[in-house]
C-alpha cells in the first residue's frame, strides 16, 4: 500500500491511498487548483484517481469537490449525512454520490474499505480503515476524544495517520475566542497531543510500524511537541521500533510505501 498526505491541517486535509489496484483520495479540502497541482509535485496523475471518500462534512475536506470532479471523472463516496451535509455547502451542483453505511465495509476494487464513527461536530463523521490484503492502514483525524472502537480500529492496523491537533497549554493561552477554545478541546473537537499519545498506548499492537501524525494546528502545537508526546509513549512501550512521522499543512508528503 502506498500512501501521499497532499496537506494536513485546518486550512485543508487530502489523503491519497493506493492499493489493491485502485488509487482512491481521502478528502479534498484544498482548491481544486491546489489539489491538482499537489498531486503533480508527489508524480502522481490526477487522472488516476478513481474515487474520492469522505470523512466529514468540514470544508477543510471538501472544498474541491466540485471543481474537482467536473475536471476528473472520480466516484464520490460519502455516508448520507456527510453527502447531506456537504450538498448544503454547494450551490446548484448535486454530485453523483455513491453512499455507504457507516460501520460496515466495503470494497473498492481490491481495496477493502471499513467506515468507523468519531466523535467530531460534523453531520456524521468518519474513520476508515483500509486493507489491501497486505496492509492495513487506519485514518483517525478530526476527533475529539478517542473511544474503544477508535482504539479497536488502531489496534489492527499496521500504519496508521493520527490526530496530534494541539497542546491544551497553547491552545488555552492562544487568541482564539473562548467558545473556539472550548469546541476545539471539547469531546466533539480536535485529539490533543496528549490525548493522541494515550490513544497510541492503549492501542498499541504488535503489528504497528508507521505512525503519521496529522492535523497539526499551526498556532496551537509543533511538530515537536507532538512528537516528543507520541514517542514517549512508544518509548514507554518499548517501540521505538515504530516510525513516526509528522505531517504538515503546506508541504506533500513523502510517498510512504507501507
Ligand atoms: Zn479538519
Ligand atoms: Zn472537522
Amino acid at each position: 500500500m502506498e500512501v501521499c498526505v497532499l496537506a494536513s491541517g485546518s486550512k485543508g486535509n487530502s489523503v491519497y491511498v493506493s492499493g489493491g489496484g485502485t488509487a482512491i483520495l481521502v478528502d479534498a479540502g484544498l482548491s481544486a487548483r491546489e489539489l491538482v497541482s499537489r498531486l503533480k509535485q508527489a508524480q502522481i496523475a490526477p487522472e488516476s484517481i478513481q474515487a474520492v471518500l469522505f470523512t466529514h462534512d468540514h470544508s477543510d475536506h471538501c472544498s474541491a469537490i466540485e471543481v474537482f470532479c467536473k475536471r476528473f471523472p472520480v466516484r464520490l463516496l460519502a455516508n448520507q449525512g456527510t453527502s447531506e451535509g456537504i450538498e448544503q455547502s454547494l450551490k446548484g451542483f448535486t454530485p453523483e454520490w455513491e453512499i455507504f453505511e457507516t460501520a460496515t465495509g466495503f470494497e473498492l476494487g481490491g481495496l477493502r474499505v471499513e467506515a468507523f464513527s468519531v466523535s467530531h461536530d460534523a453531520a456524521d463523521p468518519v474513520g476508515f480503515v483500509f486493507d489491501d490484503g497486505a496492509t492495513r492502514l487506519c485514518l483517525a483525524t478530526d476527533l475529539g476524544q478517542g473511544s474503544p472502537l477508535v482504539r479497536a480500529k488502531l489496534a489492527g492496523c499496521h500504519a496508521a495517520i493520527l490526530e496530534c491537533n494541539h497542546d491544551p497549554e497553547l491552545l488555552m493561552a492562544s487568541d482564539r475566542a473562548w467558545t473556539l477554545k472550548t469546541r476545539i478541546a471539547g469531546r466533539s473537537g480536535h485529539l490533543s497531543n496528549a490525548d493522541a499519545a494515550e490513544l497510541v498506548r492503549t492501542s498499541l499492537s504488535e503489528r504497528l510500524r508507521t505512525l503519521l501524525l496529522a492535523h497539526l494546528s499551526d498556532t496551537c502545537n509543533t511538530p515537536a511537541l507532538a512528537l516528543a508526546a507520541v514517542r514517549q509513549a512508544l518509548r514507554a512501550a518499548g517501540r521505538e521500533d515504530v516510525r513516526v512521522e509528522v505531517l504538515s499543512q503546506s508541504r506533500v508528503s513523502e510517498r510512504f510505501v507501507l
